[in-house]
């Protein structure tokens, strides 16, 4: 491998940034030549492909969002689009990859590597729904952002008394809620793989810790589960109590990424760049049992995960 090119797909998430710097500066550390290109696979196949040199990630490592820009594109799940960017790829001598997002993305860069050009997956998404591994990058940074939303909602829904969902970000996966449940001590949490749709069970539990002298009752939802805006109205209609619904959205995509977001995801871009210079292909840079590690892309999509149970038990002993 001589040249790769290094691109942000599906949806963005802080600390990307910091994990195409480190695929920039270690492979040109390397010997290899490094090009970006822009909008993910959509870039790729409208040829918008950059030179990179070191000092192109100067200034980065601390901002949010993705200097390459990310986007969705249909073309390129076809076997034509597909072709078509192998194509425009060996058109630029590039012959290594690294593509930064989630299982769509990676799908994407397992046909890139059969069709010749070596590729790399760097785990990148807010939600934490890669199977293979523990960490994603962006996933720490969201968290925290949603915590502090969430205490700036717990403030005044103490003073008035009221009831608050706050239904926070993480597609079909509840490790966003999890967290944010444990660390803003929520009274209820709803997950997409726990929610048996109870409603009357949640009701009760609030009018029991109304009994109890709870001042307010947050309830984290997943988006996964969503109709924060319509539950709210059927609590309120239930317990007399006044209930307001607060969807965080793109707020929990944005931001400064946290120190620990900077460090894996710079740790992760290194590794990735290895892996190239090193000559391998079709591998997933994952993060488990404590390790960097690497998994082969098939076998990585073809995991499952959970919720660990454990942390999801605790969570709920901790607010009764
Ligand atoms: P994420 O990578 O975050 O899961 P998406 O599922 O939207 O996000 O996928 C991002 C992009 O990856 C898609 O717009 C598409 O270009 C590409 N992609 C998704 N699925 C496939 C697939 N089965 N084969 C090839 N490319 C795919």
């Amino acid at each position: 491998v001589k040249t790769i090119g290094v691109l942000t797909s599906g949806g963005d998430a802080p600390g990307m940034n910091a994990a195409i710097r480190a695929v920039v500066r270690v492979a040109i550390n390397k010997g290899l030549k490094v090009k970006g290109i822009m909008r993910g696979y959509a870039g790729l196949l409208e040829e918008e492909i950059v030179d990179m040199e070191s000092t192109s990630v100067s200034d980065t490592i601390n901002r949010g969002g993705t200097i390459l820009y990310t986007a969705r594109c249909k073309e390129f799940t076809t076997p034509e689009g597909q072709q078509k960017g192998a194509e425009i790829c060996r058109k630029h001598g590039i012959d290594g990859m690294v593509v930064i997002g989630g299982d769509g993305s990676f799908r994407g860069a397992g046909k890139l590597s059969s069709l010749g050009i070596n590729t790399i997956g760097l785990p990148g998404t807010i939600d934490l729904d890669i199977a293979c591994t523990d960490y994603t990058i962006g996933f720490d940074t969201a968290v925290n952002t949603a915590m502090e939303a969430i205490d700036k909602i717990r403030d005044t829904s103490t003073s008035h008394e009221r009831c608050s969902i706050v239904e926070v970000m993480g597609r079909n996966a509840g490790y966003i809620a999890l967290w944010c449940g444990i660390a803003n001590g929520a009274e209820d949490i709803l997950l997409p793989e726990r929610y048996d749709g109870d409603e009357q069970a949640l009701i009760n539990r609030i009018i029991d810790n109304r009994r109890r002298g709870k001042k307010h009752n947050i309830i984290i939802n997943a988006e996964g589960i969503g109709h924060s805006g319509s539950m709210a109205k059927r609590i309120e209609a239930a317990t007399g109590i006044e209930t307001r619904a607060t969807i965080l959205g793109h707020m929990q995509r944005g931001g400064t990424p946290t120190c620990k977001d900077r460090v894996y995801a710079s740790i992760m871009g290194a590794k990735a760049a290895e892996l190239l210079a090193e000559g391998k292909s079709n591998r997933l840079v994952a993060y488990k049992h404590g390790e960097f590690v690497d998994y082969d892309i098939q076998e990585a999509l073809n995991m499952s995960k959970d919720i660990p149970e454990e942390q999801y038990e605790i969570a709920k002993m901790l607010v009764r």
